[in-house]
């Protein structure tokens, strides 16, 4: 799912690799028979936080489980966060052009950028182009612009330091990070109990509550930065990175998930009737790393 998957895709190979969803607990007579995966099963199995030993009572996380995580918890987070951020972009089909929904529009509009989504079209001049969604403010040939795109990303993985200064640096926090969660998931447990033992008052438990699931909002936020650098692994490892990266093996939807984890990009109009390519109408910010 980090490297780009969607849901669907997935559905698709376990159905085809003859896994079935499994049925619920009986909590009546009529178990629920196996069934294929959908979309929306993919999703909701993704999103349990059992899968990262999180243990949850209606929905609500409770505390650390008693079972081992099957995904470390930066990796689920990422995915959550993935899949329930009400800001993202939705879904895009196989095919889409780099920066589809990814990039959005600098087109200044009363002194602030339109900030709408660049999609992909076409026109007769240009063939392929980018432009903005919501208006034809940006319209303009696409392909100089992933190229300028992916030289940036692929000099930046190219260099010596690109393991320490993108991976590295950020591994010895997400253990810390991680130790916090669990820690305040049992505080939430204690809580919870020293509320049933009247040991605090209502309003105590409350106010507690609150903090300490504020606390834990920005840690799983933290760790899911953490885990989305999962996506680069083999890239920032790889000897040839233009060569991994332009590998049928590696992909269109991969390859925007390294977009997405590295660059923040606005694409502002090429001018009135410019014909040359300007790297200066391409506005990039790195996301990760100095
Ligand atoms: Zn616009």
């Amino acid at each position: 799912m980090l490297a780009g998957v969607s849901t669907a895709a997935v559905a698709r190979r376990w159905n085809a690799a003859g896994l079935l969803s499994g049925a619920r607990k009986a909590s009546g007579p009529h178990p629920r028979p196996l069934a294929t995966w959908r979309a929306e099963t993919v999703r909701a199995l993704l999103v349990n936080p059992r899968n990262a030993a999180i243990r949850t009572l209606n929905g609500e996380k409770v505390g650390p489980a008693a079972w081992p995580a099957i995904v470390p918890e930066e990796t689920f987070q990422a995915v959550v966060r993935m899949l329930t951020d009400p800001s993202r972009r939705p879904a895009v089909p196989v095919g889409q052009r780099l920066l589809s929904g990814l990039a959005t529009c600098g087109k200044l509009l009363d002194g602030a950028a339109c900030g709408a989504h660049i999609q992909a079209g076409r026109n007769e001049y240009h063939g392929p182009t980018y432009r903005c969604a919501s208006n034809g403010h940006v319209a303009r040939a696409a392909a100089p612009v992933d190229e300028f795109v992916i030289g940036l990303i692929v000099e930046r993985l190219s260099r010596d330091d690109a393991a320490d200064l993108l991976l590295d640096d950020t591994r010895p926090d997400v253990d810390a990070l991680r130790t916090e969660a669990q820690a305040i998931r049992a505080r939430l447990d204690d809580i919870a109990a020293m509320l049933g033992e009247g040991e605090l008052s209502r309003e105590q438990a409350r106010t507690a509550n609150a903090r300490a699931r504020a606390r834990l909002a920005a840690v799983e936020a933290e760790l899911a930065d953490a885990g989305r650098v999962d996506v680069l692994g083999d890239l920032v490892k790889a000897d040839d990175v233009r060569a991994l990266w332009d590998s049928s093996e590696f992909g269109r939807a991969r390859q925007r998930a390294v977009v997405d984890t590295l660059l923040t990009i606005v694409l502002h109009p090429p001018g009135r009737g410019a014909r040359r390519f300007d790297p200066a109408t391409i506005e990039t910010t790195w996301k990760i790393g100095p």
